[in-house]
């Protein structure tokens, strides 16, 4: 059986990036990496301007000013600074011609007949942004690669784009299988679960970065599973719950080779997870389309999908795949005996001298519940461990450190 270092290898290799789109600039592009470098058509600012509300003057002259216009932003000036005047601006205004310092109103007194005195004399461009101090015309402000974070959004906007090109959110068909699954508005009957895979890997999904959809529950036979994942090859990913392992109705492998899936993972020693499934199947003009079947016990397919599927999605959208992975201090002593790597559910701190973690209370595969007090997955190699506080420990983090 292949290792999960193996496994991700050969699924990594068969994953490029998705060929650049056109992305409306804006919340809904957040963490799209750009596939064009962004150039800049204008300065910024496009005029000298004023930091601060107060008076633009010429520095290096006597205390007292003739005020001779006031500009607002948005407003431009009229008139030149000449000696010994000065013009009441507010902060955004374009500076006007002749000075070049601006003094804060709260270091100025206005006195009675139009004229200002000034308490601290300025340095020549004191409280004066000069023109293209930010960005120059024709300056490439953001290469390729860049990702689409807030501030860079803001800047993009500043720069009076509105759309770029970038890699796009790969589409994703979630299908979860399983004759035993009910949704999740019906009561179970007997010998019957809520669907609670299909609900939590379009989340996962989407915490990815991806554009999820839900095409419906598969039943265990084949023309139905033969239905649903032919619809679901149209995609970037297809992500299947259940249905992979050695049961008498596990029958996702031999349908997805029946529909020209080549399989290229299916078993790696881990636990949760054995029965872990990749597969892709080509596709004219894009990458292949990349298939996860993973197992269908909640936590199987919760840590298959943070192991395999998330860091593909990550290469597809031009991401490194590999982000979260931090080494750890183990925050109590811990015994731990497994038959094959276990990625247990486990609490990772920032403390005052580095990461560290715990193991949370997991009763295994089932226990999705027990996944939710932590928030990463603590690697426990094969064998038994006499794991001592303070050891070093391999950690995924799955979220914010919540
Ligand atoms: P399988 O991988 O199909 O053998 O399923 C393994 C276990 O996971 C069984 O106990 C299933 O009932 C359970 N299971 C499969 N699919 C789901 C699902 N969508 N939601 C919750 N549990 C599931
Ligand atoms: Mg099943």
């Amino acid at each position: 059986m292949i290792s999960v270092d193996e496994a991700l290898a050969i699924i990594l290799e068969r994953v490029q990036p998705l060929p650049a789109m056109r992305v409306d600039v804006g919340a809904a592009a957040l963490g799209l990496v750009l596939t064009e470098a962004a150039v800049c058509d204008l300065d910024s600012p496009p005029f000298a301007k004023a930091m601060m509300d107060g008076y633009a003057v010429r520095s290096g002259e006597g205390a007292e000013r003739v005020v001779i216009e006031e500009v607002l932003a948005g407003q431009v000036p009229r008139k030149i600074v000449g000696p010994g005047q000065a013009t009441h601006i507010m902060t955004g205004a374009p500076m006007p011609a002749g000075a070049d310092a601006v003094v804060m109103v709260e270091r100025t007194e206005l006195l009675a007949d139009g004229r200002v005195r000034i308490l601290d004399e300025p340095a020549s461009g004191k409280n004066v942004l000069a023109q293209g101090a930010e960005m120059k015309a024709g300056e490439t402000i953001f290469d390729a690669g860049v990702r689409l974070r807030p501030e860079v959004v803001g800047v993009l906007a500043g720069m009076g784009k509105s759309q770029v090109k970038a890699h796009p959110r790969p589409t994703i068909a979630v299908v979860p299988t399983g004759d035993e699954i009910v949704e999740v508005w019906e009561k179970p009957g007997p010998g019957q679960i809520r669907n609670s895979n299909g609900r939590m890997l379009l989340a996962q999904a989407a915490r990815a970065g991806g554009a999820p959809r839900a095409l419906g529950i598969a039943r265990d036979n084949e023309p139905q599973l033969r239905a649903l994942i032919s619809e679901a090859l149209e995609f970037d990913v297809v992500v299947l719950s259940g249905g992979v392992s050695a049961g008498k109705v596990d029958l996702v492998p031999a349908v997805l080779a029946s529909l020209g899936v080549e399989a290229l993972v299916h078993k790696v020693r881990m636990k949760p997870g054995k029965p872990m499934y990749f597969g892709i199947k080509a596709r004219d003009g894009k990458p292949p389309t990349l298939v996860f079947g993973l197992p269908g016990n909640p936590v199987s397919s919760y840590v298959c999908f943070e192991l395999f599927a998330r860091p593909a999605l990550r290469k597809a959208m031009g991401l490194p795949p590999r982000a979260f992975w931090v080494k750890a201090a183990l925050a109590a002593d811990a015994t731990y005996k497994t038959d094959r790597p276990t990625y247990h559910p486990a609490r990772l701190e920032l403390v005052a001298n580095g990461w560290t973690v715990r193991a949370v209370p997991w009763l295994g595969s089932p226990d999705l519940r027990g996944v939710t007090a932590g928030n990463a997955l603590m690697l426990f190699p094969e064998g038994e461990g006499v794991h001592r506080a303070g050891d070093t420990i391999d950690v995924l983090l799955v979220d914010e450190l919540l």
